[in-house]
């Protein structure tokens, strides 16, 4: 411990909002960067965590599937310690930390201890859903008004605190925790007046890719629910609004939704291709083939560097290698201007846009060159004696550079980084394939299809990972991925990681599907 002066320590009590990572407030997410520990309810999904720093303490708690992992006062006692030890908190809850969430007792608990907080809003499940199954709470011609309740009453007790009659009073009803004892719910709204053809529905995981709907009306709707084994987190909303959605879902009708699609690349690659696939309404499990890494030695690049005069080309076969070769040159304080002369060469567009960003202007191959690509940059003047630089992977596919000497150049390929194994998201991708879930698994270049299938140790997993399409980016790819007994389902015309994105959604656009499976 440093012996400094002792830094008072601060709980943010953190909406989550209603569970997809894009929908929680500018505010919060920068409280989570800069958080020493993270206290989260069982019911946020993990993805949110995204922004937290690695090492950070993170701390989960709440009730999921009746299971209490640690209790209110419990709670009370992690936060305040961690407070107490000057530590900034973050205090993570689902939706908003003041509508059904004990917001406010775990305020009043810090007001007590004389620790100082901060309440952060968030998105409340009832505003997810709302947005994302197109049903508006409040419309002048349906309803002017909405009640916001807890359906989580004892059944047992005639008084429960919630004035049904004024719920049913007019204007659309919201139901917090209403899976549990939906009958029971139900039965007091129509006590109170509200007539059974009142349209209804059930909002599962609003929000998420994952989410689920079921219509119906007050008279129907705990029958279709108990058809359908939904489990919570559920909202009930109630009232002539919910007929407005068989015009306004756009969420439900994306091309994507209620796909689950397995994207292999590395983790600092994966973030456009898994964006493009998540804008279109696809659940997308992240599991890199690979991690990259700094190579064991920069030598050999630091001694290009100081060479440059011996080549007239530089072939770049990656955004990552540009990321991590400019990155060097920073590091080593060397001049940009050095390059000059140099003619520079990238290997598909992504690549291409990275060096111009940087101010250069290149030639372009497509993604998955065949070597008369090479042809058509290079033109067929000879390359007798031609020094090229190739600052790539560490160990890499030598298509290229076989060609390059075929012609006679001199060629160096310098490491710039190294592709490692990694394991992270394979658990998830494993539960998914027993559970039938997967509707696709993407390859973005031939390596990651190698690496990407010796990690299912257990032969029917395997065998299950084989019987999931593949969508592949060229046709290199498409051979590795047939030869590993894939069936390519999808692959673009060009060979690009947008393309592929644009190949999948007109894949499904094509077969259109019902309500997400595995959930
Ligand atoms: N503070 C939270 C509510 C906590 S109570 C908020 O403001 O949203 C937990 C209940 O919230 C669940 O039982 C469920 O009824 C509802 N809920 C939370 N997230 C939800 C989601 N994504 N979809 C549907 N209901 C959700």
């Amino acid at each position: 411990m440093s012996s400094g002066r002792r830094r008072s320590g601060i709980v943010h009590l953190v909406g989550a909002g209603p569970g997809d990572p894009g929908l929680i407030t500018v505010r919060g997410a920068a409280l989570l960067r800069r958080a020493d520990v993270v206290i989260c309810d069982a019911l946020v999904p993990p993805d949110l965590l995204r922004p937290v720093r690695p090492g950070t303490e993170v701390i989960r708690v709440g009730t999921r599937g009746g299971a209490r992992r640690l209790g209110q006062e419990a709670i009370n006692r992690a936060m305040l310690a961690r407070a107490r030890r000057g530590l900034r908190v973050v205090r993570l809850k689902g939706g908003d930390p003041s509508l059904f969430g004990r917001g406010g007792e775990e305020g009043e608990a810090l007001v007590r201890a004389r620790v100082p907080f901060e309440v952060v809003p968030g998105v409340t499940a009832a505003l997810g859903a709302a947005a994302t199954t197109g049903i508006p709470l409040t419309h002048r011609r349906h309803a002017s008004a909405v009640h916001f309740a807890t359906g989580h009453v004892d059944p047992e007790k005639p008084a429960d605190g919630v004035d049904w009659k004024a719920l049913a009073g007019g204007g659309t009803v919201v139901l917090y925790m209403s899976v549990g004892n939906l009958g029971g719910t139900v039965g007091r709204l129509l006590a109170a007046g509200l007539g059974p053809e009142t349209p209804a529905a059930l909002v599962r995981w609003a929000t998420r890719p994952e989410q689920r709907v079921l219509c119906g009306t007050l008279g129907t709707i705990a029958a279709l629910a108990r058809r359908a084994a939904l489990r919570p987190p559920a909202l009930l909303i109630a009232g002539d609004v919910v007929r407005l959605r068989g015009r306004l879902d756009w969420f439900g009708k994306r091309p994507l939704f209620g796909r689950t699609i397995v994207v292999t690349r590395a983790r600092d690659q994966a973030a456009p291709f898994t964006a493009m696939l998540e804008e279109s309404g696809a659940r997308v499990l992240e599991a890199p083939a690979i991690a990259l890494r700094p190579p064991r030695s920069w030598a050999p690049l630091d001694r290009a560097l100081g060479r440059l005069d011996r080549y007239r080309l530089v072939v770049f076969t990656s955004v990552n290698g540009v990321v991590r070769f400019f990155g060097r040159l920073g590091e080593r304080r060397i001049d940009l201007r050095t390059l000059q002369g140099l003619e520079i060469v990238a290997i598909g567009p992504g690549t291409a846009a990275a060096l111009e960003e940087r101010g250069l202007r290149v030639a372009a191959l497509p993604a998955e060159f065949r070597a008369e690509g090479i042809v058509q940059v290079l033109g067929r003047r000879s390359l007798e004696g031609v020094g090229v630089l190739i600052p790539r992977a560490a160990a890499a596919r030598d298509l290229l550079v076989r060609e390059l000497r075929r012609r006679g150049a001199r060629v160096d390929v310098v490491p710039v980084y190294r592709a490692v194994p990694a394991r992270e998201g394979i658990g998830e991708v494993v539960r998914a394939l027993r559970a039938g879930a997967i509707d696709l698994v993407t390859f973005a270049s031939s390596s990651t299809v190698a690496h990407f299938v010796r990690k299912f140790r257990n032969a029917a997993d395997g065998r299950r990972l084989r019987r999931v399409p593949a969508a592949v980016i060229g046709p290199i790819t498409a051979e590795t991925a047939r030869r590993e007994g894939f069936r390519v389902a999808v692959m673009p015309r060009a060979y690009t990681i947008p393309a592929l994105a644009e190949a999948i959604v007109r894949r499904f656009r094509s077969s259109p599907s019902g309500t997400p499976r595995g959930s």
